[in-house]
C-alpha cells in the first residue's frame, strides 16, 4: 500500500516537495493486531501545526515517517480479540491505504442506518464534538443568544451555526469565503445572515448583519474576524477560540486584536479550547445530535477527493477553502 510522508518542514504555505507518496510492504497482523484497509481519510487544518516543529499540543510529524490522522476502514485480517474481518473501525492511522493497528488503537464503528460512513469523520466525529463542546460548554451558549461563527461553511463552523439555531439562538450569523458558501449557509442551513469576508471589511459586514451585537463568537479564523467580534461583543459576551486558520501559514508573529479593552467594557470572556479535553461530552453529544443528523434536521456536507494520491491536494485545499463542509479523501479499492 501507499502512504504519505513528510519529507521536510514546510515554511509558509506547504508545497508538494515537502511530501512524498511512498509504496510500502505492510506486514500481516501479529498477536493483538489488526490490518485495516482504509476507506475514508480525514484531512484537517491542525495537521499544518504538526508539520512544523514549533512547540504545540500535538507532537510534530516525524520526517520521512508516515503522517497520521483520522480514518475509517475495514478490517481485512485480525489477530485481535473483538475485531473480525469485515468490521468497520475508526482509528488514527490515516494518510495511508493500509493501517496495521494495535487493538487499543481502533474502535469498531456501527453506523446508524441512513447515515453515511464518512459522516463519522465529520459531523458525528471529532469535528462535530468540537462544534458542540465549543458552543455549549466553552461559550456557555444559552437560548436567546446572538451567535457569530467564522469559517462557517467549513466542517466545524457549519455544525456550530446549526446547533445554535436548533438550541434557540436569537440570531445566527456566519462568514465564509465565497458567494456559493454564503448562499448555502442562508438557504440550506438556516443561518439568519451570512456574508463573504473577501468582499469587504469584516467589522463593517458584521455590524450590518448583527446591528445589536453578539453574545457569542465561535472563532475558527482569528485576525480581522476576532477583532471584529470583539468590537461587536455585548455585555457578558463569550468568545470560544477554536482555531485561527488565517494564521497557520504565517512565518512571522502577526499583531493581535487592537481592541482587547472591549473585554473590560463588556465584562466579556475569551477562552481557547481543545476538543480532546472534552471527550466526556461525547455521549451527550451523540444522544443529543445523533438523531438530528439521522433525521436531516442537522445537515452535513462532505467535499470528497478520490484516491490516496489526492490526499495532499485535499489537505492543501482545506487551507485554501476548496471544501464546503468536511473535506474527506475517499479510497476506492474496487
Ligand atoms: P474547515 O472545514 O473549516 O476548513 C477550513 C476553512 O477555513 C476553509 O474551508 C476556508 O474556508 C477557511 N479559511 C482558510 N483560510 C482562511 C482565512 N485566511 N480566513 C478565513 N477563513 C479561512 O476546517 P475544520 O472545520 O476542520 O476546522 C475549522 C477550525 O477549527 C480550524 O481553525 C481548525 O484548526 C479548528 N479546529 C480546532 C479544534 C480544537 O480542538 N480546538 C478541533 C478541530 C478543528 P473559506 O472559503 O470560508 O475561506
Amino acid at each position: 500500500g501507499r502512504e504519505w510522508r513528510l519529507q521536510r518542514r514546510p515554511v509558509g504555505v506547504p508545497v508538494p516537495e515537502d511530501f512524498s507518496l511512498t509504496e510500502v510492504e505492510v506486514p500481516g497482523p501479529g498477536p493483538g493486531q489488526l490490518l485495516v484497509r482504509n476507506r475514508f481519510l480525514s484531512v484537517d487544518p491542525y495537521m499544518r501545526g504538526r508539520m512544523s516543529d514549533a512547540k504545540s499540543y500535538a507532537a510534530p510529524y516525524g520526517l520521512d515517517e508516515p503522517m497520521t490522522g483520522g480514518a475509517i476502514g475495514e478490517v481485512v485480517e485480525s489477530e485481535a480479540e473483538g475485531f473480525a474481518p469485515g468490521d468497520l473501525v475508526r482509528h488514527g492511522l490515516g494518510w495511508r491505504e493500509y493501517a496495521l493497528l494495535e487493538s487499543g488503537e481502533a474502535s469498531v464503528l456501527r453506523p446508524t442506518e441512513g447515515v453515511p460512513l464518512s459522516a463519522y469523520l465529520g459531523v458525528l466525529g471529532m469535528t462535530g464534538l468540537t462544534a458542540y463542546a465549543g458552543l455549549m460548554r466553552v461559550a456557555d451558549f444559552r437560548p436567546g443568544d446572538r451567535v457569530f461563527v467564522s469559517g462557517a461553511a467549513g466542517a466545524v463552523g457549519s455544525t456550530v451555526g446549526q446547533i445554535a439555531r436548533l438550541k434557540g439562538a436569537e440570531l445566527v450569523v456566519g462568514s465564509a469565503g465565497s458567494p456559493e458558501k454564503v448562499a448555502w449557509l442562508r438557504d440550506d442551513l438556516g443561518f439568519d445572515r451570512a456574508f463573504d469576508y473577501k468582499r469587504g471589511r469584516v467589522d463593517e459586514q458584521l455590524a450590518k448583519a448583527a446591528p445589536e451585537g453578539i453574545d457569542v463568537y465561535f472563532d475558527n479564523v482569528g485576525g480581522d474576524h476576532l477583532e471584529a467580534a470583539l468590537g461587536a461583543l455585548r455585555l457578558k459576551g463569550r468568545i470560544a477560540v477554536c482555531g485561527m486558520i488565517s494564521r497557520y501559514n504565517d512565518t512571522e508573529p502577526a499583531p493581535g486584536p487592537n481592541n482587547l479593552v472591549r473585554l473590560i467594557q463588556t465584562r466579556g470572556r475569551i477562552e481557547g479550547f481543545l476538543v480532546g479535553d472534552h471527550a466526556d461530552l461525547a455521549g451527550e453529544f451523540h444522544r443529543d445530535m445523533g438523531p438530528k443528523v439521522a433525521s436531516g434536521e442537522l445537515k452535513h456536507r462532505e467535499t470528497f477527493t478520490d484516491g490516496i494520491e489526492s490526499a495532499l491536494d485535499a489537505f492543501l485545499g482545506v487551507l485554501e477553502g476548496a471544501n464546503t463542509g468536511k473535506m474527506i479523501v475517499r479510497l476506492d479499492h474496487s
